[in-house]
């Protein structure tokens, strides 16, 4: 299987080395050349495969003879770790968990399953790779989670002296081995500087191996179309036809979703639900996309103005905005929404949803009421309420319990270096290592 770049059919490669360039050298996205379909053998047998199972059949497909079996099943054995349950709150109206990992979001997933393959290829290759990735705040716990303790790899998170939560200071600061917490004086953009003028400095390049493990990197996209077979699995009335509500930022979510699609997995609509950060919904809307600056919302890990997986999604459908309308529903909801479907949740149906996941709920709900016949709704809960625990329990008005391996990450103590956001610094930090 090829991978090609977005901006240029002309330019592909293989998975190796999709996974370790991430970006394609033209800049555009990584795609498959060609979405395989799976037989109907595979859904006849779906219900008697653990998640596993499936991610393999899915998997394998892609990587053909760039990872050996034996050596993807036991990458995939590493990575799945978790579960992604089915929580019913009515009948045909269902929650997908996807918030089981370490980090508690849906990105643990795709990081997980990079991280490994990665490891694969770095292992292959006989060198040490150091990945430096600018967050702000919650990709760069999953990353970091991740890579912990994956042999061959350093991995530099820089983030923003005092601008990131309680708790994702906690998941980024307290992992240590081959994890180093980078504590800059200044904003996520000063991190983001950083990390560009790092991997543009001949000093710093002909020194040490540099990878981004972006958050477009093909290896995150794979593992998370599994998780859609996997839903349908758990359904009861596969037949009735099912809508996905996808709460969407980047589009990655709903671009593994399509993915799953196009391979065959039966899928009535899918829903890109989004908060007032709403180019998606504008697009679908009227055809035309126009990227803005973003802002904050309480759904904040959905406050992207340019998602980068729009490319990946017009490629799957030829850019075909009509064809684009025909599988993708779009609607936006305002932060007093999210609060009112929080609360909605909680009073329907006793279930405590976190206020990405209340987004896709809303906008399953309006996609309802427009239907006549009846069919599944599966809303993937990206987060788990906990991590956004201050708003969901001024919402609720009661407390939520802390999942044990977030309990453990807050008690551990912080160790970061702190730099000043100065070019220089940052450089004879890294070329001391
Ligand atoms: C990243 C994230 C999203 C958005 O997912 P995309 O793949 O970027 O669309 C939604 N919810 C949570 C909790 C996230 O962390």
């Amino acid at each position: 299987m090829k991978f090609f770049s977005t901006h240029n059919k002309n330019i592909y490669t293989g998975f190796e080395e999709a996974v370790i360039n991430g970006l394609a050298p033209d800049g555009g996205l990584y795609m498959p050349e060609e979405i395989p379909v799976l037989d109907s053998s595979f859904f006849d047998k779906i219900n008697e495969y653990n998640i596993n199972e499936i991610a393999f059949r899915i998997i394998s497909r892609f990587t053909g003879d760039q990872i050996k079996e034996p050596d993807l099943q036991e990458i995939i054995n590493s990575s799945f770790t978790f579960k992604a349950p089915l929580y019913q709150l009515e009948k045909g109206k269902c929650i997908l968990e996807l918030f089981h990992g370490p980090t508690l979001a849906f990105k643990d997933f795709g990081a997980r399953f990079m991280a490994r393959c990665m490891e694969h290829f770095v292992k292959k290759r006989n060198i040490v790779l150091n990945i430096l990735v600018a967050t702000s705040g919650d990709t760069g716990s999953a990353v970091a989670n991740g890579f912990y303790n994956v042999e061959g790899i350093n991995v530099y998170i820089l983030y923003p002296s005092g601008k990131v939560s309680f708790i994702q200071e906690q998941q980024l600061t307290t992992l240590d081995k081959n994890i180093t917490a980078l504590e800059i004086n200044g904003t996520f953009d000063d991190c983001q500087r950083l990390v560009k003028q790092a991997f543009v400095d001949p000093g710093i390049k002909n020194r040490m191996n540099l990878s981004s493990a972006n958050s477009i990197n093909i290896s995150r996209l794979l593992p998370q179309s599994v998780y859609y077979f996997e839903s349908y699995k758990q359904l009861e009335n596969k037949d009735k036809g099912t809508v996905f509500s996808v709460p969407s930022g980047n589009l990655g979510n709903l671009t593994a979703g399509i993915i799953a699609h196009k391979m065959g997995l039966p899928v009535k609509k899918f829903i890109g639900a989004t908060n007032s950060n709403d180019t998606f919904t504008k697009y679908i809307k009227t055809g035309r996309f126009e990227a803005v600056s973003s802002h904050r919302t309480y759904s904040n890990a959905m406050d992207v103005g340019n998602p980068s997986n729009l490319d990946r999604i017009k490629t799957l459908y030829d850019a075909d905005i009509f064809n684009i309308r025909d599988n993708i529903f779009s609607v936006s909801h305002t932060d007093h929404d999210t609060l009112e479907g929080i609360k909605e949740v909680y009073e329907k149906y006793n279930y405590i949803i976190d206020p990405h996941g209340a987004v896709g709920y809303l906008a399953a709900m309006d996609y309802k009421d427009m239907l006549t016949e009846s069919c599944n709704y599966v809303i993937l809960e990206t987060a788990h309420p906990a991590k956004f625990r201050d708003i969901v329990e001024e919402t609720l008005g009661i407390e939520i319990e802390l999942p044990e391996r977030l309990k453990t990450s807050l008690e551990k103590k912080k160790h970061s270096i702190k730099l000043s956001g100065n070019f220089d610094e940052f450089k004879e930090f890294l070329l001391e290592q």
